[in-house]
This record gives C-alpha cells, sequence and structure tokens, in this order.
C-alpha cells in the first residue's frame, strides 16, 4: 500500500484518470460503516465551511469554535482549518449511529473518498491532475459493490458546485504572492482568514465599515451578498486578490481619497466591524 504523503503518493499510486474504472461499495451494511469517519485529517474549504455552517443553521464564528480546529500551512504559513474529531472518541463530531448527519452537505474530502486527487505544482497544474484510491485496512468498500468509473464517481457524489466554488480559492492560494521574501503580516493573515472561513463576520465587516463606501460595488451585487453565502465568498476572494496582491479585481470609487493604506489597503479594513 502507498504511503499516505503527497510524496508517497505522487511516487507510487497507480494514477487514475476520469475513465479509470474500480469496484467499490458503501453503505450502512458495512461492518466497518463509519469507521472511516473516525481520526481522520479533513481540510475544510470555505465553502465546505459555508455548507456545513448553513447546514447546521450556525454562524461561522460559532461553527468555527466549536468544529474545526485553524493551522498554518507548512510551507507558507496560511491560515488552514480542519474538521476537529471529538478529543475523546476521536470521532468526527458530526458523525451518528445512522451515518453522517450532514450528508447532503459533507465537505469535498468526504465525498471524494475513498478516491483521492493530486496535482503536480508549477503552472499548469490542472493538466496534471490525476486521482488515486485511498486503500485503508480499515475500509471494506474496495473490490465490493459496484465498478464505477472515476468520472461516475464524481458525478453521484455531487461534486460539481465544490469544485465550481473551490476554483478561484485554489487560484488564490497558489498566487505566486506568497512567495514573496517578505512574510504576509499577521493582520492580512488574520482578514485572509476571516475573509475566507468567517464568512458571517465578513458579511458584518463589508456591511458595517466604510467598505461599500470606499469600492465600487454594483447594486446587483450589493443586494446579492447581503444574503447570498456564495455571493459573499466570491466576493471575499476578490476582495483579497485585491488586497494582498494588488490584483484589479476591486475597484476604488474615484472620488474617495486614500491615505497611506493599512495592510489590507484600506484604513478601515484593518480593523474588526464588532
Ligand atoms: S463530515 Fe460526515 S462524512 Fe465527513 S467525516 Fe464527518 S460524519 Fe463522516
Ligand atoms: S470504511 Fe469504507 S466501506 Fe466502510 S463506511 Fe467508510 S467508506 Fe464505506
Amino acid at each position: 500500500m502507498p504511503e499516505l504523503t503527497a510524496e508517497g503518493i505522487l511516487d507510487s499510486s497507480p494514477r487514475m484518470d476520469l475513465e479509470t474504472r474500480f469496484k467499490f461499495g458503501c453503505g450502512p451494511g458495512m461492518a466497518c460503516f463509519n469507521s472511516c469517519c473516525r481520526d481522520v485529517s479533513i481540510l475544510l474549504s470555505p465553502y465546505d465551511v459555508l455548507r456545513l455552517k448553513n447546514a447546521l443553521r450556525m454562524d461561522s464564528s460559532e461553527f468555527l469554535e466549536k468544529y474545526t480546529l485553524t493551522m498554518r500551512s507548512q510551507d507558507k504559513q496560511i491560515p488552514v482549518v480542519l474538521l476537529r474529531m471529538d478529543e475523546q472518541t476521536r470521532k468526527c463530531p458530526l458523525v451518528r449511529e445512522s451515518g453522517c448527519s450532514v450528508y447532503a452537505h459533507r465537505p469535498w474530502a468526504c465525498r471524494m473518498y475513498p478516491l483521492g486527487m493530486a496535482e503536480p505544482k508549477g503552472p499548469n497544474a490542472a493538466a496534471g491532475r490525476f486521482y488515486f484510491l485511498v486503500e485503508e485496512q480499515l475500509c471494506k468498500g474496495h473490490g465490493a459493490g459496484r465498478e464505477h468509473s472515476v468520472r461516475e464517481w464524481i458525478e453521484s457524489q455531487k461534486l460539481d458546485p465544490f469544485d465550481q466554488m473551490q476554483a478561484p480559492f485554489l487560484e488564490l492560494m497558489s498566487h505566486p504572492g506568497w512567495d514573496a521574501a517578505e512574510p504576509m503580516s499577521q493582520e492580512k493573515l488574520a482578514m485572509y482568514f476571516m475573509s475566507l472561513y468567517d464568512l458571517d463576520r465578513f458579511r458584518r465587516f463589508v456591511m458595517e465599515t466604510r467598505f461599500l463606501e470606499l469600492f465600487e460595488v454594483d447594486e446587483t451585487r450589493r443586494e446579492a451578498i447581503a444574503t447570498d453565502d456564495e455571493e459573499l465568498l466570491e466576493l471575499a476572494i476578490d476582495w483579497l486578490a485585491y488586497s494582498l496582491f494588488h490584483e484589479k479585481r476591486m475597484k476604488l470609487k474615484t472620488q474617495v481619497v486614500v491615505h497611506e493604506p493599512s495592510g489590507m489597503g484600506m484604513s478601515s479594513a484593518s480593523q474588526s466591524p464588532g
């Protein structure tokens, strides 16, 4: 079995493409039912957090506090969010005897399992994308059930909206600006975390500071971000690309006189809106 590290996967996992077929079955009748929801590292994308906090009808700050751990990526020290396992049982806090309690809104990684996806680093990474089987002894589904192609699996797990919402986020994560000699300030990293993951707080930041006075945001977008989390997440990514990497994704209103911007490109942006 290949070692489950990035290097192990890249070196030794048989690479699968969308048409590769594999046999896999899963369901409540399996002896291993729910074993895969214990002691796992599940990275949550901003869209995963959005789906889960809405499924649980929670404010994003409350969700992050109760269900997640925040760490820093080893290479660039970017904040990353993981689903927090129960300290005693090591189970996912969202698993019940009957299965996943948020099944329709479960994260990308849970949908993909037992498949993983990898892309080589560097330009044109998506072209080198491949899939691989995560074969763990605890999972009795391998070789059981029916045959699927990778493409069929991805369709059956309804991964499309996750992939669509994830693409601009992945682009932001791999922006060359992260490799600048000067490390990102703590203030900017805090803003990055809040804008992407603590979406309800980001909404208050947009609505209750001078954000809308300073930036051109058309009426349709203004109305949408007031209630639509997906629109708000798109705005958050545009705003971060602008304020962290000077991408022309936001436009200052012409009548606004901007003094020396703070860390995030607007004087009030570094303050919590609350
Ligand atoms: S979110 Fe659902 S599918 Fe994912 S680990 Fe938790 S219980 Fe399992
Ligand atoms: S361990 Fe494998 S077969 Fe068992 S419930 Fe989890 S995914 Fe399904």
